[in-house]
């Protein structure tokens, strides 16, 4: 399972089907070659990242992993990235086990891999704030 974090209102944009693209032939019988995206980023996480992810950055973790930021929440959500981004990661791991996965043990979760979840929901934040638009997960 995982969770997307996205921009329920955004506008979509038509580009090349990247199935079609990496298989170099119709993806499947029902492709006109073309998948319809969101122009704002839609980063993926499995369900265990996003549950650090959004702990990590003091967003509720529900048992289902969906929620979402008004604009108005935007620019403290923002803010709690940036904080999260100058915590080592074993603070980001720890803070985490405590709350809400228990006693699992956090291995390989690296510093690096912690980085980059934090700006690609960075990205999207200030993709938001530009755009004044919510954004959801789920
Ligand atoms: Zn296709």
């Amino acid at each position: 399972m995982s969770v997307t974090f996205f921009v329920p209102d955004a506008p979509s944009e038509t580009i090349p089907c990247h199935r079609c693209e990496e298989y170099r032939e119709p993806c499947s019988p029902f492709c006109d070659g073309t998948e319809t995206v969101s122009v704002a980023p839609e980063p993926n996480f499995s369900n265990m990242n996003a549950a650090r992810l959004l702990s990590a950055v003091g967003l509720p973790v529900g048992e289902d992993l969906f929620g979402s930021v008004a604009v108005a929440g935007l620019q403290d959500l923002k803010m709690s990235i940036q904080i999260a981004q100058n915590l080592p990661a074993i603070r980001y791991g720890m803070h985490v086990t405590e709350r809400v996965v228990g006693n699992i043990t956090t291995c390989g979760q690296g510093d690096e891999q912690a980085q980059r979840r934090l700006k690609q929901l960075l990205d999207l934040v200030e993709w938001c704030i530009e755009n004044q638009e919510g954004l959801s997960w789920g």
